[in-house]
């Protein structure tokens, strides 16, 4: 497999062609934004960590029957996929109330959803990623119909893979974003399943060890990863 150009370069991510069309490498850079980019930061090792996290929980959704783009680790920072057609909505669960769910319905940081939610938000920067509903998508054509439904399906199937994998190793998955793609006409998850883009809290004292608190400037951040990874039995560099 040979790297070729870098074809787009997100806040996190650097994308890659190769030679082969079908199939990109994704490095994940030490870049860590919130707030739609106002908060940036490198944070030594993240890049790395999620790498390696990414592989790992996407290997086990693959295994629950759930299509993902991940083919091969290749290196600490490197992950080669599928190249798929993105979708520009993004899909969020909650089990638990935080983040945005709070500050736009005035719901208490911390109560259980049941059932739990299911959220499309626009992936649009220069927006601030508003929330949409099924409705706009059709409108909008931004996502087919039948595609849109498989998207909510395997949303919530991580939900039930990912909700046990993490309490098993004593935390409580609180919510999550999911980005699809198509490939060859097949919905596929793609981007990443990391800390950046989900809330953990430890199920007893219920401390945060996700992205929060890198936007709340809490520290440990990169740490909480690896506690978090280590919790999962993953062995890192
Ligand atoms: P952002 O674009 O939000 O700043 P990243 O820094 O994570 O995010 O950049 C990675 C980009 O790569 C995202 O736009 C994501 O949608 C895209 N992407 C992720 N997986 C794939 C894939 N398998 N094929 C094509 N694009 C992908
Ligand atoms: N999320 C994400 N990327 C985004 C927006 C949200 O990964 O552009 C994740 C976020 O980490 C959380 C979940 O989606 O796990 C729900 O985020 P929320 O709507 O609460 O937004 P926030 O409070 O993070 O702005």
């Amino acid at each position: 497999m040979e790297k070729r150009e870098e074809l787009y370069a997100g806040k996190a991510k650097s994308v890659y062609l190769t030679d082969d069309p079908d199939c990109l490498i994704l490095e994940f850079r030490d870049d860590t934004s919130a707030f739609d980019g106002e908060k940036v930061a490198q944070l030594a090792r993240k890049g790395m960590v999620n790498n390696h996290f990414n592989v790992f929980i996407m290997n086990k959704l693959a295994e629950a029957g759930i299509p993902v783009h991940v083919e091969k680790l290749l290196s600490d920072k490197e992950v080669l996929v599928k190249k798929l057609d993105m979708m520009p909505v993004e899909c969020v669960v909650r089990n638990i109330a935080a983040g945005s769910i709070c500050r736009r319905l005035g719901v208490t940081e911390g109560i259980d959803l049941n059932p739990p939610t299911y959220e499309l938000f626009l992936k649009d920067d220069a927006l601030h990623d508003p929330m949409i509903n099924e409705s706009h998508v059709e409108t909008f054509a931004w996502v087919k119909t039948a595609d849109l439904a498989k998207m909510k399906e395997l949303t919530y199937k991580v939900n039930d893979v990912l909700k046990k994998l993490f309490a098993d190793a004593g935390m409580l998955l609180v919510d999550y974003k999911l980005e699809f793609g198509l490939f060859h006409g097949e919905v596929v998850l793609g981007d990443e399943f990391s800390p950046d883009g989900c809330r953990l809290w430890d199920a007893e004292t219920r401390e945060k060890l996700d992205k929060d608190r890198f936007r709340q400037g809490l520290g440990g951040v990169v740490e909480a990863y690896e506690e978090v990874a280590k919790r999962l039995g993953m062995r890192l560099p």
